[in-house]
């Protein structure tokens, strides 16, 4: 029987010589650690979300999904209140996840200063009266978090660029 248990197998990630630990069970392994066969797999979907999501099949179902969750959501307020606190999950951790990388936050900060700068002037009205309409419905404790909210975000920004400004002087 041919085996290639001893031959070097270079991983599909980092493109080491995978350690001969990892071999010996079932299939010969792709990646040399836990770490590049997360990095891998993770890679790969996104590669499999991105030549999807232009797909007009993808579309439809999104489209399908996105009326069946509105539709829940208007006549089940238990289901619309674990649905509002699942996105703000998700913002709460996409804005960490910025905050972790000033680059890419400044980058994502900059692309929303040109979204609404291309806003015809009718639209940005509308924002700005969405947002009044939001904070308008805020209860006085949550307008006293935002509050705070927005006060750890501005010397977090001064952080950020102090530390910045530090960097380049080095
Ligand atoms: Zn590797």
């Amino acid at each position: 029987m041919v085996t290639d248990a001893h031959t070097p197998i270079n991983c599909l990630w980092c493109g080491k010589t995978i350690p001969g630990g990892r071999r010996g069970h079932g299939h010969p392994p792709k990646t040399c650690s836990e770490e590049c066969r997360k990095a891998r797999a993770s890679a790969r979907e996104k590669a499999r979300y991105r030549r999807a999501k232009d797909t007009q099949k993808w579309q439809e179902t999104r489209a399908a999904y996105i009326e069946k969750l509105k539709i829940r959501t208007a006549q089940d307020p238990v289901f619309a209140a674990a649905e509002a606190q699942r996105q703000q999950a998700i913002r709460d951790r996409y804005r960490e996840k910025l905050e972790r990388d000033p680059a890419r936050l400044e980058g994502y900060r900059a692309k929303q200063r040109a979204w609404f700068h291309n806003l015809t002037p009718e639209r940005r009205e509308d924002e700005r009266a969405r947002n009044r309409a939001w904070y308008a419905s805020l209860t006085q404790e949550e307008k006293v978090l935002y509050y705070y909210e927005v006060r750890r975000q501005h010397a977090l920004n001064q952080l950020l660029a102090l530390s910045e400004e530090l960097r380049k002087k080095q």
